[in-house]
C-alpha cells in the first residue's frame, strides 16, 4: 500500500506547491484520497487520473480538508465527463449542503456517490477502513486504512485531533501514523482541539505505531523542532510530511 503527499499544509499557507491536507493511498491498482483542501486538486491531477479514484473520503468540514472538491466536480462533470457515480465521496452528513451554499447550486456535488460517515470498519475495494470520531469539530472523523487482507500494515490518518488516544486507540500495531501536529514546539491555545509534537508522539507510541509522519503544522511553528522533539518521545521512525512524499506500508 503506498502513501503520497498531495498537501501537508494547515489552514493556510506561504510559498509555491503548498497545498493543504490531501493525501493519496493507493493498493492493487485503485486508490482513494483522504481530504482534499485548498491547492490539492492541481497536484492530484498531475499524479493520478482523478476520474480514476474510488472514493474520497473527507474528514471534517473545515475547508483547508475539502475545498478543492469543488475544482474536482467540475473536472470530473466538464473536463472529463465522468458519469455520475464515478468517484465516492464518504464525508460527515452535513458536507453536501455546506456545498450547496457554498455555490449557490442545489446538488451542487450531486456526481459523487455520497456516503455519510458511520463510525464502523466497511470493505471497500481492496480496503478495509475505519471510520472514527475525533475530537475537533461536532463533526470530525479519522481514518485507518488498511490492505483487506491485511497482508501488510495499516495506516492512520488524523484529520484535525485534539486527543492523542482516540488516534491510538485506531492504530495497530506497526501501523503508520500520519498525524496533525499543528502547533509543533508550541503551545496550544485553550479551546482549540488540535495536537502539537508531543501529542502525535504520544499517540503514536501509546498505539504501538510502526512509523510516525508529521503534518498540518501551522506556517508559525518550527518544522525542524517539531521533528526533532516528536522522534525523541516516539523513538521510532519520524518523518516531517512535504508535498510528493511517498511511503509504502
Ligand atoms: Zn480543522
Amino acid at each position: 500500500m503506498r502513501l503520497t503527499v498531495i498537501g501537508c499544509a494547515a489552514a493556510y499557507a506561504i510559498g509555491t506547491d503548498a497545498a493543504s491536507s490531501c493525501y493519496l493511498v493507493e493498493h492493487e491498482g485503485e486508490a482513494i484520497v483522504l481530504d482534499i483542501g485548498q491547492g490539492a486538486f492541481a497536484g492530484l491531477a498531475v499524479r493520478r487520473a482523478p476520474e480514476s479514484l474510488t472514493a474520497v473520503f473527507v474528514s471534517h468540514l473545515h475547508p483547508d480538508h475539502c475545498v478543492d472538491l469543488v475544482p474536482l466536480r467540475h473536472y470530473l462533470r466538464y473536463g472529463v465527463e465522468a458519469p455520475p457515480g464515478t468517484v465516492a465521496l464518504h464525508a460527515p452528513a452535513e458536507l453536501p449542503v455546506r456545498f450547496d451554499g457554498f455555490s449557490g447550486e442545489p446538488g451542487f456535488l450531486a456526481d459523487f456517490a455520497f456516503t455519510a460517515h458511520q463510525p464502523g470498519a466497511r470493505l471497500l475495494g481492496p480496503w478495509h477502513v475505519t471510520v472514527a470520531r475525533v475530537t475537533h469539530t461536532d463533526s470530525s472523523f479519522a481514518f485507518r486504512v488498511a490492505p483487506a487482507d491485511d497482508a501488510v500494515a495499516g495506516l492512520v490518518y488524523s484529520g484535525d485531533c485534539g486527543d492523542p488516544g482516540e488516534l491510538a486507540a485506531l492504530l495497530r500495531p506497526g501501523d503508520t501514523l500520519l498525524t496533525e501536529a499543528s502547533f509543533g514546539t508550541l503551545p496550544v491555545p485553550d479551546g482549540l482541539a488540535h495536537l502539537d509534537a508531543a501529542g502525535a508522539a504520544a499517540a503514536a507510541r501509546a498505539g504501538e505505531a510502526g512509523r510516525l509522519v508529521l503534518t498540518h503544522i501551522l506556517p508559525e511553528a518550527d518544522p525542524e523542532a517539531t521533528h526533532r522533539l516528536a522522534a525523541e518521545r516516539f523513538g521510532g521512525e519520524t518523518l516531517l510530511a512535504r508535498p510528493g512524499l511517498t511511503l509504502e506500508t
